[in-house]
Parts: structure tokens; C-alpha cells; sequence
């Protein structure tokens, strides 16, 4: 009789699935920590509970399509997110008046143009979109 192999049809861990169980955790200490506070660290302990199941559900789901499209959506918000709130300006700081940053609409690729240039057509690196850019 030959092993089945379930490793094959799971989808796995990705960092989707980490965030959420790091968000799980982070809310069961809250929760544990405010525990005191009527309901209130008990209602963290349930949406931990509930971050907790869907990362294990992920885990172990057979449409890894629609997860690694729910993986790629979180990656791409996490890199804009960043982009937006620590890399663009401590760039424009080093850029100064030289270089101009934006960032990709589609992809969230951060990227550098010159200053003073207008409006000028610009195409990512990365995803090959053509998008418009004031310098
Ligand atoms: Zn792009």
C-alpha cells in the first residue's frame, strides 16, 4: 500500500500566514495581559483566536491559487506601505533636490526620476507599466 502525500496538495506557510499568526499572538498577550478588563481581553483572545484558525486554514488549504493571490495582494499593500511610510522619505531626504521618488501604482516599486522635468511618462522596472509622473 503506498503513502499518500498530503504535504503535495496543502499550500503551506507563506508570509500572509506569518503575519497572521504573529497578529495572533501579539493579540492573545494583549488579551492576556488585559484580562482583568471585563470582556475586553476576552474579545482579543476570540479575534486572536480567529486570526489563529484562518492562518491554520491557509496552511492546510488545497485552493492555492486564491491564496498566493491573497499572498501576493499582502506582500504588494506590506511593500507600498513601507515604501510610502520609511523608504521614500528617508530617500527624497538623501535624494534632495536631484531626484525625485514615486512609487509604482500597480506593483509598489519605489523609483527614481529626475527633478524639475514635468510631467513625464514613466514605465516600471519591475511590472512594465506606463504611468504618468510629476517631477
Ligand atoms: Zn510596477
Amino acid at each position: 500500500m503506498r503513502k499518500k502525500s498530503f504535504t503535495k496538495e496543502k499550500y503551506g506557510i507563506d508570509e500572509y500566514n506569518v503575519f497572521l499568526l504573529a497578529l495572533a499572538a501579539a493579540l492573545m498577550i494583549i488579551g492576556v495581559i488585559t484580562s482583568r478588563e471585563r470582556y475586553f481581553g476576552v474579545a482579543l483572545m476570540g479575534v486572536a483566536l480567529f486570526f489563529a484558525v484562518k492562518a491554520l486554514l491557509r496552511v492546510k488549504s488545497k485552493d492555492s491559487d486564491k491564496c498566493r493571490s491573497q499572498n501576493e495582494k499582502f506582500t504588494r499593500d506590506v511593500r507600498y506601505l513601507l515604501n510610502v511610510f520609511f523608504v521614500k522619505p528617508f530617500c527624497a531626504l538623501k535624494g534632495g533636490r536631484k531626484y525625485k521618488y514615486v512609487i509604482c501604482p500597480e506593483c509598489s516599486t519605489l523609483m527614481r526620476l529626475p527633478k524639475g522635468e514635468g510631467h513625464i511618462e514613466v514605465r516600471c522596472p519591475a511590472c512594465e507599466k506606463k504611468f504618468v509622473a510629476k517631477t
